[in-house]
């Protein structure tokens, strides 16, 4: 596929366009040198990405399948993690794709809606699964302020061209008090292992993923729109079909489950998806 470029500021400071990181194929990540954020530069226009994110999810049954089986540990553990603070409420999954998540919390007796930018994604939650799907993304679906009881984005932050634009939004439709949980791959800490040993990759994912996010990194914006204490976990390897990518998942995933349980809960094993859950306050 062909993507139209752009070259921009940092996405979060906006004072560099960043100094060269690690390229994979023709796609650079570069690190800003005012703040620290790993971001794609150039990267495509939001034009061209929301063209690519039309075939970005699988289309056929069997892998709509092997897709729901992948993310249901995370699915249930970030469940567990909700219902922890809270029994039940109302809940907005952004990039909620086919739905298999909102199915989960409505089965656990929460109100729940999704936001979509997948016409494909969208049909299939709406008509399938009869879930309530607005058309994304989020800032534009206008909803109202203080609006729900817990937002969850899994694997959305890193895919946004405006960052920031998206945490305030989820700022402004949670109720006080209310929760937002995001999920994100912190890739920066493998590519640096393999790249220390030669070994080729391109687990960036360019140009579908637009940066690279720390959990520090992202405690200081969620902080810097106001979200008060902030709570980061791994929280669950996701299954791939493929066997490779499996075991690494499971290695990783399990190393670093295992790493935090030995730590009691302050290690954080860097260069695996990590699970944030952030209070709006009062
Ligand atoms: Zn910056």
């Amino acid at each position: 596929m062909n993507f139209e470029m752009e070259e921009v500021s940092c996405p979060l400071c906006e004072k560099s366009r960043g100094e060269p990181l690690y390229p994979e194929g023709s796609f650079q990540m570069v690190r800003c040198p005012s703040c620290q954020f790993i971001f794609l530069n150039p990267r495509p226009t939001i034009e061209s990405l929301h063209h690519f994110y039309q075939k970005y999810l699988p289309e056929e049954e069997p892998s709509i399948e092997s897709w729901e089986k992948m993310m249901k540990p995370i699915f249930h553990r970030a469940a567990n993690l909700l219902e922890q603070d809270r029994r039940n409420g109302r809940l907005l999954d952004v990039g909620t794709g086919f739905g298999f998540f909102l199915v989960e919390m409505k089965k656990r007796g929460w109100e729940a809606a999704g936001v979509e930018i997948s016409q494909k994604a969208m049909d299939y939650a709406r008509d399938v699964l009869e879930l309530t799907i607005f058309a994304g993304p989020l800032e534009k679906v206008d909803l109202p302020d203080n609006h729900f009881d817990a937002v969850t984005a899994f694997y959305v932050i890193e895919h946004l061209s405006h960052p920031m634009a998206f945490l305030k939004e989820c700022h402004r439709i949670l109720k006080p008090g209310g929760l937002l949980l995001l999920r994100y791959p912190h890739t920066t800490p493998i590519k640096n292992f393999l790249h220390f040993f030669g070994i080729k990759n391109r687990l960036y994912d360019l140009p579908a993923h637009l940066s690279d996010f720390s959990p520090k990194m992202i405690q200081q914006c969620l902080e810097r729109i106001g979200f008060g204490k902030c709570q980061h976990s791994i929280g669950g390897y996701t299954l791939p079909t493929d066997l490779g990518k499996r075991t690494s998942s499971i290695l990783f995933g399990g190393l670093a489950e295992a790493l935090i349980y030995l730590s009691g809960g302050k290690l954080l094993f860097p260069g695996v998806s990590k699970t944030v859950l952030a209070f709006k306050g009062n």
